[in-house]
């Protein structure tokens, strides 16, 4: 019987294995450093491990100056990251993807949180004329209308600036918990992104819900007020709904969709997993 760490040794080595194999894939991104191999991820969770999400940002942030950014979309989970970084000065990029659908709501959160931390939030846009090409032939509300425009949607909002945001970087912070989502779940808080050959991590990873809100209550970190509506998961205005008594935190996001898979591909499809970090309750 194999215990869980021993587990988890056999599933980054799988993942090893399978970035191996990329190998013939460009480089996307022009590092000004030797390219990270994967067992940068395993030696880091394993130097994480058992780290509050405060001394995790400050481990990380020391490591990877001047090549660390943390992606905030003003969500509950997002706001507590971004109190941990400005709080403390960490030298981490803190940015923002302005998809141009987002609820006014959100940008009050966002003028709200720079007039508290009096620090700078770089702002990332969709490409002008891909924008343009695709609202001129499929309108407005075309991801409604399949899977398919849902994605290309997404690719022209989101994933294409977050690709420009993260370049030169060698490591991504998120606001990801495992309570998300049961895609969510199967994910780890020290991850290996095979793609822009960075390693990912989410200090919040094993935070719950209730956890979360208690921190914002306790340090009187600016919110979207729409959390107070029913709004878990806050994403793009009409793809975004509020959430019922009992169902998933998720299943706000694309409701016409498929439950289990709620990703806009910022993080599904991009990602070899490497498990390395069980999660446990951390302190903080
Ligand atoms: S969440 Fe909706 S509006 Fe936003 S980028 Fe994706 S499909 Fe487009």
């Amino acid at each position: 019987m194999l215990n869980a760490e021993a587990v988890c040794r056999l599933r980054l080595e799988g993942a090893l294995i399978l970035a191996s194999n990329y190998s013939f894939l460009p480089t996307m991104t022009t590092h000004h450093f030797p390219a990270l191999r994967p067992e940068a991820a395993l030696s880091l969770a394993d130097e994480l491990h058992g780290k509050s999400a405060a001394e995790a940002l400050a481990i990380i942030a020391e490591r990877f100056q001047g090549e660390i950014a943390f992606s905030t979309s003003f969500g509950l989970e997002d706001q507590a990251l971004t109190h941990l970084i400005f709080a403390e000065d960490l030298p981490i990029r803190v940015f923002t993807l302005d998809t141009g659908r987002m609820f006014n709501e959100t940008y009050s959160t966002w003028q709200q949180t720079l007039d508290k931390y009096k620090k700078p939030i770089e702002t990332f846009f969709p490409n002008t004329q891909k924008v343009e090409d695709m609202m001129t032939t499929k309108g407005s509300f075309s991801f409604y209308e399949s899977v398919e425009n849902r994605q290309e949607c997404c690719a022209v909002r989101k994933i294409e600036p977050l690709d420009r945001a993260l370049e030169r970087m060698r490591c991504w912070v998120t606001g990801i918990r495992a309570e998300q989502s049961d895609n969510r779940s199967t994910m780890h808080s020290v991850e290996w992104d095979a793609k822009r050959e960075m390693v990912k991590v989410h200090p919040l990873f094993d935070w719950t819900h209730s956890q979360t809100k208690d921190f914002i209550r306790t340090n009187n970190i600016p919110y979207n007020p729409l959390h107070d509506r029913g709004f878990v998961s806050i994403g793009c205005a009409p793809c975004t709904r509020a959430v019922r008594e009992g169902e998933s935190f998720r299943s706000g996001r694309w409701w016409w969709e498929d439950q289990s898979k709620k990703e806009c591909g910022l993080h599904a499809g991009t990602t070899l997993t490497t498990t390395l970090i069980p999660a446990e309750p951390h302190s903080q």
